[in-house]
């Protein structure tokens, strides 16, 4: 992974050249280049997975093969249930407009 870019350098404000590594360090001032962008991106990216291990219907390596279609299969109708939902409230909102259009 090398991403070649200038950037801004978080402590002395020049720009100067980044390579997309942790230990990258800025050409006028020395300080470390790793920038709280990239530390957000790497948290969130840690959250992620945790909440993803949280879920009820996360499938561990240790899980049967029955457990895992089973998993699978109850992550998909959520999924739909989610959707659907959402299409009802929009339907729902598109009736009461109407609904308050013919009514003036
Ligand atoms: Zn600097």
């Amino acid at each position: 992974m090398s991403v070649k870019r200038e950037i801004k350098c978080p402590s002395c404000g020049k720009f100067t050249l980044w390579l997309g590594r942790n230990h990258d360090r800025c050409l006028y001032c020395a300080e470390f280049l790793q920038n709280e962008e990239f530390i957000k991106k790497l948290e969130n990216e840690i959250v992620t997975q945790v909440k993803e291990e949280n879920d009820i219907f996360h499938i561990h390596p240790s899980d049967g093969k029955f457990t895992r279609v089973f998993k699978r299969f109850f992550r998909k109708v959520r999924k739909i249930t989610v959707i659907v939902q959402g299409l009802f409230i929009g339907f729902m909102t598109l009736i009461l407009w109407i609904l308050g259009m013919m009514a003036t």
